[in-house]
């Protein structure tokens, strides 16, 4: 089951683990034919197999993310930054709209400032576009916000009201999910850990109020998404699956491994001439001495501080990770396997700075899990 409440649930955890009591947006019943029921292997879950507990401050704008250049002094500063619970899944499109705007200048030596997914993903089309780039960053990873995610392909998620969008923020969108809908495709494989997955949502009943959150169906986000980015949704009737509820819907998606994935994008920067260099800056004019005169701000929510947002707002996000399975190649209910451990989520918190663990959320999390797959049927 896919998150996604959490721009209208302020501090309360989002959909998270488990079993959702209605059907998400896809108007698919089941189909009256018997079908051979899915075998899943059960998540093994209990607090003594728990690894970690890692937070992730997601950056959110009501208004959306920013692509956009400026001129401060000599220099022209493109933005890119606030994307909300959707930076992977926008990071390769937004980056183009963003190397773009580099393209309008002469010259060809840029700076980006920034080494996350957005940072990193912009930094290559900046070099696909024949740009010398240099990456400046605070911290690295495994040390970024991207490290944090849950990392799906879910291109609305937290990142807009709707009520804030505009036809030219939409238009700016949709080319950025489709260039990166294509390029996340092509990057599929264990170099990447890019892949796509099995997703399931256990629904414990068909006629209750619709699922707001799928990912396709991110109310902020209604109309914005091809309908070729919800691949293959069906629904599964009583005995055509395992999970303790009548029924469960189906379909596959795109996810991302995110400590493969950053390690591949910092060493594809550098072996096309890139450089990562460790530096924090604290405000504009500190930007001023770097001798490139193209700076391209991937800073995410360091740029309430360095550029003066006042929009940008945290979403506190926190995973608990069990001991890797890898006999579990679906996801659901909030569960995502990976080479590095089973990631539980999801927690969402608006307006919330602590990188501190919030018990409460994780025993939430935990215990959902346990009760989920503790009554899956198993093979
Ligand atoms: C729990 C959780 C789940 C998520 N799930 C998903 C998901 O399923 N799908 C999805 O698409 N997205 C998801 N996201 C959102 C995604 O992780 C973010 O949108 C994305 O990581 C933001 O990337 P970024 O590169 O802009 O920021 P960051 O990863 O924060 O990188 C910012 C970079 O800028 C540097 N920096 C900041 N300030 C300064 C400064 N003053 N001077 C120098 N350097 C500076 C930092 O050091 C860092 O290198 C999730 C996030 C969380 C926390």
């Amino acid at each position: 089951m896919h998150r996604r409440t959490f721009l209208t649930a302020g501090g309360r955890a989002v959909a998270g683990l488990a079993i959702t009591g209605c059907l998400p947006r896809i108007g698919t019943r089941p189909s009256p034919g018997r079908r051979r029921p899915v075998e899943l292997v059960p998540v093994d879950v209990s607090w003594d197999r728990i690894i970690r507990t890692t937070v992730g401050l997601r950056p959110h704008r009501d208004s959306g993310f920013v692509v956009r250049a400026d001129r401060i002094d000599g220099k022209t500063v493109i933005h890119n930054y606030g994307h909300g619970g959707a930076g992977y899944s926008l990071s390769w499109g937004t980056g183009m709209l963003a190397a773009e705007l580099a393209l309008a200048h002469s010259e060809r030596r840029a700076a980006v400032i920034g080494c996350g997914i957005v940072g990193l993903t912009t930094a290559r089309q900046l070099q696909r576009h024949g740009f010398d780039v240099t990456i400046y960053a605070a911290s690295l990873p495994p040390e970024t916000t991207s490290n944090m995610a849950w990392a799906a392909f879910t291109p609305v998620s937290g990142l807009v009201s709707a009520e804030r969008r505009t036809p030219e923020w939409d238009a700016q969108f949709r080319r950025a999910v489709d260039i990166a809908y294509r390029q996340h495709q092509l990057l599929a494989g264990a170099r990447y850990g890019v892949s796509w997955i099995d997703d399931y949502a256990p629904i414990a009943n068909l006629n209750g109020p619709r699922r707001r959150n799928a990912v396709s169906g991110d109310e902020a986000g209604t109309g914005l998404l091809a309908p070729e980015m919800t691949i293959g949704r069906t629904m599964l009737g009583p005995g055509e699956h395992p999970f303790p509820t009548p029924y469960a819907s189906h379909s596959s998606t795109l996810r991302f491994e995110p400590s493969i994935y950053l390690d591949a994008l910092m060493h594809d920067v550098l072996s096309f001439g890139g450089h990562i260099v460790v530096r924090t800056f604290d405000t504009p004019r500190d930007l001023m001495p770097l001798s490139e005169n193209i700076l391209v701000n991937c800073t995410g929510l360091g740029s309430k501080a360095l550029f003066g947002d006042d929009e940008l707002v945290p979403v506190k996000g926190q995973l608990t990770v069990l001991v890797p399975q890898p006999d579990v190649t679906y996801t659901a209910g909030g569960m995502m396997p990976r080479n590095d451990g089973i990631v539980l989520g999801h927690v969402a918190q608006r307006g919330v700075w602590s990188l501190d663990v919030d018990e409460a959320e994780r025993k939430r999390v935990v215990d959902a899990a346990i009760a989920l797959f503790g009554q899956m049927r198993a093979p």
